[in-house]
């Protein structure tokens, strides 16, 4: 079922599998996961390979202890992959719409929000999972744009629903877009089509066109 087009790099991929992505980009990368069968099925790969690494490593000689600690660990099932967006079921509202929210979020549905506006047709909810990591929902209304700007770090986005555009490409549900400070873009949505995001940043974006720079001392807004 999936036309996910841009996706975590192998990299991510490995290091989540191996558990070593830091909380938030690992609540990314889940979230990404119940989009797309291919990383689903790469992760699964991965987990298999670590394990198998993991059999192959033999203590030359075993201490007991040592020994059932790593029989432990061996019989420890490896927690399965979400499956399909389908299973999704709380939902996240905003007005009179509502979207599901990814299943990696919903135990902690209770720290998200509430929703308040931004410059532009834009509405931000900011998600308190993970202690200070600054990851935020994104609503945009049809016909909107957020204004031309730069990164000081790393801006990760996942699209829930919906669909934006940008320089780069036309990002659907799926999605998974990093920009730093190598990029300038003005992400901005048709107007027909409304979108709705998750994203994690590093650091304030940086506005960097005319009117829109004048925005700068407020893109701390973007970034809580
Ligand atoms: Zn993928």
């Amino acid at each position: 079922m999936t036309n996910v087009q841009f996706h975590p790099s192998d990299n991510s991929l490995e290091l989540y599998a191996a558990g070593l992505l830091d909380p938030s980009m690992s609540i990314m990368v889940s979230a990404h996961l119940e989009f797309c069968g291919a990383c689903r099925q790469r992760v699964a790969q991965l987990e298999n390979s670590l394990a198998s690494q993991l059999q192959q490593a033999e203590p030359v000689a075993i201490n007991p202890q040592l020994d059932s600690m790593m029989q432990m660990i061996m019989q420890q099932t490896i927690p399965s992959q979400p499956t399909e967006p389908q299973q999704l079921q709380a939902k996240i509202k905003l007005d009179d719409k509502s979207f599901a929210l990814p299943r990696v979020l919903q135990a902690h549905a209770k720290k998200i929000g509430p929703w308040a506006r931004l410059p532009g047709k834009l509405q931000r909810a900011r998600v308190d999972a993970v202690g200070d990591s600054k990851m935020n929902f994104i609503y945009m209304d049809q016909n909107s744009a957020l204004p031309e700007h730069t990164h000081q770090g790393q801006e990760v986005t996942l699209v829930l629903a919906g669909r934006f555009i940008d320089n780069g490409g036309s990002y659907g549900p799926g999605d998974f877009v990093i920009r730093d400070t190598q990029h300038t873009h003005t992400p901005r949505t048709e107007a027909d089509q409304d979108c709705l995001c998750l994203t994690l940043l590093d650091a304030p974006l940086h506005f960097t066109s005319g009117l829109a720079s004048l925005l700068n001392p407020f893109s701390q807004l973007f970034f809580r």
